[in-house]
């Protein structure tokens, strides 16, 4: 199984996202666009995962003791060599503290922190080739009026499993872990 821990978004977030994708898409532009439905923040990315594993991130990742905190976004940003445009995530101490404690969680299961550093971000769009970053890092500053979201209240995080396919990865939510004190 490929797996990934994320957060999802809060509807009114979606909502916002649907409206700034309206603005930007082209027909025919030829990226990749995630569709709504799979707009996540990730916090680790954990790809193959076997069954005890899976247990494993159940049990650790049900253990993991953070309250509910607010998410802020800022504006849209493009990661030129990956090819990805994207809305930023605001870097707050307690989405920092979530993303140690779930890396925390995850490493007696077997996996490893990335050496990144942690640049929590949604992917919008995806590139497919070379010059696709271009028109991706055009599109990050395309708007004259940059689109201003409203904070969310994050409240749980989610274990998904990705399913690739030859018109981008589909996620299904395998479990949720409620924020909590
Ligand atoms: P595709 O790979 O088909 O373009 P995808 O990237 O959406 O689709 P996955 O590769 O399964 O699907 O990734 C799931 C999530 O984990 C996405 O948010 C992706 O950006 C992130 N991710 C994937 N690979 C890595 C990696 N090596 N390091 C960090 N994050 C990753
Ligand atoms: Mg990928």
């Amino acid at each position: 199984m490929r797996m990934f821990i994320g957060i999802p978004l809060a509807e009114a977030v979606v909502e916002k996202l649907e409206t700034v994708r309206a603005r930007l898409y082209r027909r025919g532009d030829g990226l990749r666009w995630a569709a709504r439905e799979s707009w996540h923040i990730t916090l680790q990315f954990l790809g193959e995962t076997s069954a005890e594993q899976y247990a494993c991130l159940v049990t650790n990742l049900g253990a993991v003791r953070m309250e509910p905190f607010v998410i802020g976004l800022d504006g849209l940003g493009c990661f030129d060599r990956a090819g990805v445009l994207f809305v930023t995530v605001r870097l707050t101490p307690a989405l920092t503290a979530l993303q140690q404690r779930v890396t925390t969680a995850t490493e007696p299961c077997g996996f490893t922190p990335e050496k990144r550093a942690f640049a929590p971000h949604i992917t919008l769009a995806r590139g497919r080739g070379h010059d696709d970053a271009r028109r991706l890092s055009a599109l990050a500053t395309e708007l004259r009026r940059p689109p201003q979201f409203s904070p969310f209240l994050a409240e749980e995080f989610v274990l998904y499993q990705s399913f690739p396919g030859p018109g981008g990865s589909r996620y299904e939510r395998r479990e949720r872990f409620t924020l909590n004190a």
